[in-house]
């Protein structure tokens, strides 16, 4: 029998590897979103099978689980997913601690290897419990975004860190009479895990996101050891491998590497917010945009978190069909961090049937802006920003943007004259080649497609 359980294991853990495999293509991603689920479901019935627990403590922790999860779900808005993300990593982390926790009071008397797994996953999953815990607060607007710094940070910081590393230490050379340890361990993940991500803010959130992503991967695949279950192993090593590539992606998206994202205290109040900008606003109404983009060629759209707020994806869509129509090429420029999460602009796009091969990365479509003739810019800012190139000031210095300011005629489509996430202003909405086309995205777009189909 254990020859089944463990054939069944290697099947979830194939699925696991295909279905991620898949998620890297918006054409087969929900496909590989159904293939990874599958493996989970058979992972799940085979370990449950194997450990001949009590069913009727599983079914009810299901039913209660499962009814919390879908009654909050279905409340979600697509725009508070990043948030969402950062909560389900840390019940992640959260889990792991728990279940070190339990397993060494239930099973005493651990061996020196399943001693070092039981305080890796509390440590790990302490400081991704807390640490999610902190950046749903921030990314929810239910604390400050911004960086919360105070003198001698860093070297609390380290000196928590080697606090972990000595206890663990302590702990895994005596197990057995170790419980002491274990919940010193536990306390000082737990600050950890709020010290180290208070100091992160501005723009570098979903780095953290998708470090603690990672985190709570090598936390249940610690766990995993710690309960001698080879496929938590295997699903906590993909979790903490594609969480950390992420995390790599992201800091090249953003032009930083991981130690300054980590400790540079970005996007606070003391930092300066580069030169002031100057020029004038020219503004343009729907109707006279339509006559700009009636006459293009080549146009490009750019997508950003407002048109995620807007739900305007349908509408961009909607016209993008009526200029193809009109005899112009249309494609998407995608940046990496626009939005709230990574692939944000991509999801939203699919879901509005929009082709995969007409959305590019700004390396695609930079080195060609000039013959962009039509450049509109939907809620995005921060990612269209040309202080990130030209002012060495501005805290988005040296962050790779898709540079709008080189088109033709670029419209942007937003509001108001606030700045994004980054709090930092935008001197695009400054330059001769930009008007601004104030309002909802989706009402303005709407106003856009109504032109095209009265003429
Ligand atoms: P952004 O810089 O945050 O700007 C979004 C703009 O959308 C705002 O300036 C806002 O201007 C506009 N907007 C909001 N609601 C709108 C509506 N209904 N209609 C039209 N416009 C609307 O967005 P971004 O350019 O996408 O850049 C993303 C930023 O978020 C980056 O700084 C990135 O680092 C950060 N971030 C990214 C992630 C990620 O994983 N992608 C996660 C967390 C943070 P008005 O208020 O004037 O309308």
């Amino acid at each position: 029998m254990e020859a089944y359980f463990q054939l069944a294991y290697i099947a979830a853990a194939v699925l696991f590897i295909v279905g991620l495999k898949m998620l890297g293509r918006a054409d087969t991603a929900r496909r590989g979103n159904t293939v990874s689920a599958v493996g989970m479901l058979v992972a799940v019935v085979a370990t449950l099978l194997q450990s001949g627990v009590d069913y009727a403590v599983v079914f009810a922790g299901l039913v209660v689980g499962g009814g919390v999860g879908v009654f909050w779900s279905r409340r979600v808005q697509m725009t508070q997913m990043p948030e969402t993300v950062a909560l389900f990593n840390g019940a992640g982390g959260g889990a792991s601690l728990l279940v070190g926790w339990a397993e060494f009071l239930s099973r005493p008397g651990q061996d020196t290897v399943t001693a070092i797994a039981t305080v890796l996953a509390v440590l790990v999953g302490g400081v991704t419990l807390t640490g999610s815990i902190v950046a749903w607060g921030k990314l929810s607007e239910r604390v400050s975004g911004r960086p919360i710094l105070f003198g001698g940070q860093q070297v609390v910081n380290g000196a928590l860190l080697l606090a972990a590393v000595v206890v663990g230490v302590l702990f895994a050379m005596n197990p057995g009479g170790g419980y002491a340890w274990l919940l010193v361990a536990i306390a000082v993940a737990l600050v950890l895990g709020v010290l180290s991500v208070i100091p992160i803010g501005g723009a570098d959130m979903p780095i953290v996101i998708s470090l603690l992503n990672s985190y709570s991967g090598l936390a249940a695949s610690a766990a995993g050891f710690v309960i001698d279950n080879t496929v938590l192993i295997v699903a906590g090593s993909l979790v903490g491998a594609s969480g950390l590539i992420l995390t790599q992606i992201m800091c090249k998206a953003m032009n930083r590497s991981l130690t300054n994202v980590l400790f540079s205290g970005f996007g606070s109040a003391t930092q300066s917010t580069g030169q002031a900008v100057e020029g004038e606003v020219k503004a343009m109404t729907p109707e006279d945009a339509y006559f700009v983009l009636e006459a293009a060629n080549n146009v490009v759209f750019v997508p950003g978190y407002g048109m995620a707020v807007a739900q305007a994806q349908h509408a961009v869509k909607e016209l993008a069909d009526l200029l193809e129509e009109n005899g112009a090429e249309v494609r998407y420029a995608i940046h990496p961090v626009a939005g709230r999460m990574p692939g944000h602009m991509n999801v939203l796009l699919a879901e509005a049937n929009v082709p995969y091969e007409q959305l590019v990365e700004p390396g695609d479509v930079n080195p060609n802006m000039e013959m962009v003739d039509v450049a509109v810019v939907i809620g995005a800012n921060d990612v269209v920003n040309p202080a990130a190139k030209e002012d060495k000031g501005s805290p988005l210095y040296g962050m790779p943007i898709i540079e709008v300011d080189r088109a033709r005629t670029t419209f942007v489509l937003k509001r108001s004259m606030k700045p994004g996430f980054s709090g930092v202003e935008n001197p695009l909405f400054y330059k001769d080649n930009t008007r601004m086309v104030f309002g909802d995205a989706k009402a303005v777009l709407g106003q856009l497609v109504a032109e095209f189909k009265s003429d």
